[in-house]
């Protein structure tokens, strides 16, 4: 399969290794990249985890899960990324099949070498 994150790498040899140790992102648009695909696999646990943990505990894993599964993920496009940030477009379905646009300018932040996301503001 190819990775959901745009790279035309193969998921396994890109964002799964993020998945699988969060450690292995270098870079914050590399966590930003793994994020989106775990929305676009469902992967709902590394969505949590890669929060930061003082944004993790507004978290709800029930609401990251509905918020990603009903809608399909369709292509992440990065616009600016910079060594604390990225903004990017999401683009996905809704339930009605609606085409949309997620726009957000994302902040990440570092703990103990390990890349989290610290928060997003919505761009219209
Ligand atoms: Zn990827």
């Amino acid at each position: 399969m190819r990775c959901p994150c745009g790279s035309e790498e193969d998921f396994r040899s890109c964002c799964e290794i993020i998945h699988h140790n969060l450690f292995r992102a270098e870079t914050a648009e590399q966590l930003m990249r793994a994020r989106y695909t775990a929305f676009a696999v469902g992967n709902i646990d590394f969505i949590y985890n890669s929060f930061h943990p003082t944004a993790r505990r507004f978290q709800s894993k029930q609401e990251i899960k509905s918020w990603a599964n009903q809608n399909k993920w369709i292509q992440l496009e990065i616009l600016n990324s910079t060594r604390t940030t990225v903004e990017f477009k999401a683009h996905y379905l809704d339930q009605n099949f609606n085409l949309n646009i997620h726009h957000e300018k994302s902040t990440f932040k570092k703990v103990q070498h390990i890349w989290y996301y610290a928060e997003g503001m919505l761009t219209k």
